[in-house]
């Protein structure tokens, strides 16, 4: 339970189903990840959101790993990666490369250059990994989680699927395999923030699925199955049965049939398909991951781009190269694309309502220091350098502003970073300094009062 108290008044949060609605399936900003029910059996998936099927009994669970909940960015990523170099949109990272795998039969099945799948099977045939959570798709493209044990079975799942896949659902039955001590993930970054959650917190000591490795896949949006059947209907006439492969690159949608027919258009055209949760999604590489592929900035589509952050990645990768599973090229140029990249969907951050603003404004309280608290929410907390860069102001007239959020207690200051006080703590704040003003006034009325009787009788 979050329990909060301001002057007198008790506000109380019981993380529970009930919540997880409330403040993410209903306010569309849920990714279909799938671990509240990975992590509960009293909830099941309808194909586009998570449903309560039976009774709740408050234990938070699936509100505490959902990806779309608070994630304590900032102190994982200093426990995950020490040492590391931080970037502030792309997160710490060691370096970035270019990577092929020498395996023809991973490169002909292969998004790019194999990275992912070569990485995995080097993992598994190297005891690092008893299994991989990934992505497969039927016939007809509609993806399901499953659990690859071999190195077929992760070629059977490479390739990217531009549709929503309920992946951390599988968890339950990983957490349940004996056999399975060691778990990889791959993932979106919203799937690898609920991984990450799951294994830095644990439900439960692990005996078995504990998670090992995550890698990210660079992402700045994904498609909803029906948009994307509609799409390939609409533009090729044909059956997604059909199509061979998808792509996404360079603002293209590249749709490949089996026939060897090629197809592209405009991403924008897909944008009213985009899963709702994409338009405030802010992390495009998975800053969680022990590594983060995409294939932004390749030249070749058979090559991969990564950015390496952890020390295992390192590791693994290193290892992968002497074995001589893959061949990497040097990509400091490429840091710059993907950091372009980057940048431009921090900018798509939750924004909050005009009628917030103009409610305050009537309430009286300075527009900038709004703006600024705002901002903060939606940042999720910033250091000055940060809020200065989106809020286009900085030096002293920022300094100012900060200094007067904190004084009211609006904001609190923890390290370098400003945090923003919980939004029903300030407005109490707020409602209680506008009590005691109405009543100081009331307390002056009989002042007024006499004016108005001696004038007017
Ligand atoms: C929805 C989506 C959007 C992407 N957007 C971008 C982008 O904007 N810019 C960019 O540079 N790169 C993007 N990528 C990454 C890119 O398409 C490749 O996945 C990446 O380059 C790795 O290629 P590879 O050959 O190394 O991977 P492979 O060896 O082909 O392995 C791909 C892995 O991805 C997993 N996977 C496939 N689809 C999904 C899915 N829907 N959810 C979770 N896991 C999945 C599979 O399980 C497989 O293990 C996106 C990928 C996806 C799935
Ligand atoms: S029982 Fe726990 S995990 Fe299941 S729905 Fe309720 S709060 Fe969520
Ligand atoms: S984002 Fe994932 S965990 Fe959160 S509600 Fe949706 S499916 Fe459940
Ligand atoms: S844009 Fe964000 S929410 Fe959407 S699929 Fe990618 S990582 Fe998930």
């Amino acid at each position: 339970m979050v329990t909060l108290t301001t002057s007198g008044s008790v506000l109380s949060y019981t993380p529970s189903f009930e919540l997880l609605n409330r403040w993410v399936i209903e306010k569309q900003i849920c990714c279909y990840c799938g671990t509240c029910a990975g992590v509960c059996p009293r909830i099941v998936l309808n194909g586009k959101v998570p449903r309560l099927i039976d009774y709740c009994s408050e234990c938070g669970n699936c509100y505490k790993y959902c990806p779309q909940t608070y994630t304590p960015v900032n102190e994982f990523e200093r426990k995950i990666f020490p040492g590391t170099n931080k970037e502030e949109y792309l997160g710490y990272y060691e370096k970035c490369i270019f990577a092929q795998s020498t395996d023809k039969s991973i490169l002909s099945v292969a998004q790019n250059g194999g990275l992912v799948s070569a990485l995995l099977i080097h993992a598994l045939e190297t005891g690092l990994i008893d299994g991989a959570i990934l992505t497969i798709t039927d016939k007809n493209w509609m993806p399901k989680p499953m659990l690859a044990r071999t190195p077929e079975e992760i070629k059977r799942a490479a390739g990217s699927k531009y549709v929503m896949s309920p992946n951390m659902l599988i968890y339950r039955e990983v957490i349940n395999d004996p056999t399975i001590k060691k778990v990889a993930v791959v993932g979106l970054p919203c799937q690898i923030r609920a991984a990450r959650k799951l294994q830095m917190e644990p439900i439960i000591p692990v005996e078995n699925g504990k998670i090992e490795f995550i890698i990210g896949l660079f992402c700045h949006r994904n498609f909803s199955y029906e948009g994307l059947l509609e799409t390939v209907k609409k533009i090729l006439n044909i059956d997604l049965y059909e199509v061979k492969k998808f792509d996404i690159r360079k603002g293209k949608f590249t749709i490949l049939t089996q026939e060897g027919k090629q197809v592209e258009l405009p991403v924008k055209e897909l944008s009213k398909h985009s899963w709702s949760s994409c338009a405030s999604c802010t992390d495009f590489t998975g800053r969680l991951a022990d590594i983060s592929v995409g294939n932004v900035g390749i030249i070749d589509v058979d090559w991969s781009l990564a950015i390496v952050r952890s020390k295992k990645a390192m590791e693994l990768l290193d290892s992968a190269v002497k074995a001589g599973k893959l061949r990497i090229a040097e990509g400091k140029d490429a840091i710059e694309v993907i950091l372009k990249e980057a940048q431009k969907k921090a900018e798509r951050r939750e924004k909050v309502s005009e009628l917030l603003y103009q409610y305050f404004s009537e309430l009286g309280i300075p527009s900038d220091e709004v703006r600024a608290y705002f901002t903060l929410l939606t940042l999720g907390g910033a250091s000055s350098e940060e809020l200065s860069k989106a809020l286009n102001i900085g030096g002293a007239e920022l300094d100012a502003i900060l200094a007067r959020l904190c004084e009211k207690g609006w904001t609190v200051k923890h390290e370098d970073r400003y945090i923003p006080t919980r939004p029903s703590l300030v407005l109490r704040i707020e409602v209680t300094k506008f009590h005691n003003l109405i009543k100081k006034v009331l307390e002056k009325e009989s002042e007024l009062e006499g004016i108005y009787a001696r004038k007017f009788g």
